[in-house]
């Protein structure tokens, strides 16, 4: 089932989301809805309190986004079948330098912004069938799960850009707490009920 996507400025998208345990009820129909939902709306990644629940797992699928022509050949290989589900996902590790890449973010549509952040990650974390998984990525995969993992963390892409790009946004944030903006996906924003 598709559900709508929580907008910038809902309460949601602020909370640190707490772990499940194995016995989380309907988990499998969680993991469906939220991949369905992601694919309707063209992302790469989403993360459960962007469809309202407050709780730690997010699904990744960057195939869609591996024939992108702004991206190496090395890059779109990684990107290729780079499909999972983190539950429970703790980060051990982020090092590297950091490097800048344009990001979105299915709940703030139509913003895009350079975001700098480390090139490697160690994550721990359960997949679909509740199996302890201690994984290193890093570039375009570890980019997104970065950016997956702030969610269940309660923070936004936006939070880490410069004061003055704040401000260049902030009508466009204020327009999508205000049920403004149109995507072409459905959306259930902060100070409006959903259309
Ligand atoms: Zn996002």
């Amino acid at each position: 089932m598709i559900l709508p996507i929580v907008g910038y400025g809902d309460p949601v998208l602020r909370i640190i989301c707490d772990e499940i345990s194995i016995e989380y009820p309907n988990l499998k129909e969680v993991l469906t809805n939220m991949y369905d939902t992601m694919y309707n709306a063209y992302g790469v990644g989403l993360a459960a309190p962007q469809v309202g629940v407050a709780i730690r797992i997010f699904v990744i699928d960057t195939e869609p986004f591996s024939d992108s022509e702004d991206l190496t050949k090395e890059e779109q290989e990684q990107l290729k079948g780079f499909k999972q589900t983190f539950i429970n996902a703790n980060m051990l590790k982020e090092e590297g330098e950091e490097w800048s890449f344009n990001e979105g973010c299915l709940s703030i549509p139509d913003v895009r912004e350079d975001v700098y952040r480390n090139e490697k990650i160690t994550i721990e974390y359960y997949d679909e069938n509740f199996n302890k998984k201690t994984e290193v990525y890093d570039g375009l995969i570890a980019r997104v799960i970065q950016h997956e993992y702030d969610h269940i963390e309660g923070i936004l892409f936006t939070d880490k850009i410069s004061t003055l790009k704040k401000t260049l946004i902030k009508k466009k944030l204020q327009n999508i707490m205000d049920g403004k903006a149109k995507p072409d996906y459905r959306m259930r924003f902060a100070n409006k009920k959903g259309r």
